[in-house]
């Protein structure tokens, strides 16, 4: 098989939640990382069943879960308390949430992938998570296999498609950067060569577009480690991120200030 082939075949075993608590950003990233050899007992979405099922599949031997696994749950949202703040919107990794700033936020159930990660983002602490009512009513075992699928299926595609749109977003956001520091560039020209970027080439100007988003990269990558190891509670990850994250921060301002202001 080849390692995509492996890396899907993973994928199509992990509940989709997009949760995290795998200590991956998402259900893709972690059976990346199984197909290198990542240990297989981290998703507590998942629980026994997608163990014994990714043993299975990989060889690796079933060992107990590193968290205990858990129940398919929803977000709810006590609407009368929500102050509309959209904090939960911007952090529901598959869109499941509706609201517009300032006005009261529901929770689409059916979508909801009880990955929980709306609940702490949220300042008035007024979601709450409780059994998700489909897995509730599932009367046998096929109807709750059938849900969980359901719940895969979608949580997969919802989340791709949200992803894409965010890339979308951040390539449009880049263009519309790049035009106006054209355009204040031929504007500084036109002036006689005072403020920033003069005699900065369209090449060099992408050149450090392209500096400013591989160090958006590294520190949002620093910032997930150490989310991640926050979440382990391990200590020696957590401090090793610390460590790292005002370097990687420090040469974000510096590559967008050569970016802004021309500065080599
Ligand atoms: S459901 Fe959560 S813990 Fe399981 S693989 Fe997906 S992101 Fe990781
Ligand atoms: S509504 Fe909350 S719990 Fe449900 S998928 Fe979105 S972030 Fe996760
Ligand atoms: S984070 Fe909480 S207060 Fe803000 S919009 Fe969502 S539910 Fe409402």
């Amino acid at each position: 098989m080849s390692r995509r082939d492996l890396i899907e075949a993973i994928d199509a075993l992990l509940p989709q939640t997009q949760c995290g608590k795998c200590g991956f950003d998402g259900c893709l990233p972690y059976a990346q990382a199984i197909a290198e050899g990542e240990p297989i007992n981290r998703c507590p979405p998942g629980g026994d069943a997608t163990l014994e099922r990714l043993a299975g599949l990989t060889g690796q031997p079933v060992q107990p879960l590193a968290e205990p696994s858990q129940l398919p749950l929803t977000a709810v949202i006590r609407e009368a308390e929500c102050i509309g703040c959209t904090k939960c919107i911007q952090a529901c990794p598959v869109d499941a949430i509706l609201g517009a700033a300032k006005r009261m936020h529901t929770v689409i159930v059916d979508e909801c992938t009880g990955c929980e990660l709306c609940v702490a983002p949220c300042p008035v602490d007024c979601i709450d998570m409780v059994p998700h009512p489909a897995w509730q009513a599932a009367e046998s075992e096929a109807d709750r296999e059938a849900y969980l699928e359901r719940r895969a299926d979608l949580g997969r595609r919802r989340h791709r498609a949200r992803q894409a749109r965010l890339a979308r977003q951040a390539k449009e956001k880049r263009l519309e950067r790049q035009k106006r520091l054209m355009q204040q560039r031929r504007h500084a020209g036109s002036e006689g060569g005072a403020g920033s970027n003069t005699g900065v080439g369209p090449g060099r100007l992408r050149q450090r577009q392209m500096a400013v988003n591989a160090a958006e990269q590294a520190v949002k990558r620093v910032r997930q480690q150490l989310e991640s190891a926050q979440r382990r509670q391990d200590a020696p990850a957590e401090a090793t991120a610390r460590a790292q994250l005002p370097e990687a921060e420090q040469l974000l301002a510096d590559a967008r200030s050569a970016l802004e202001n021309g500065t080599p």
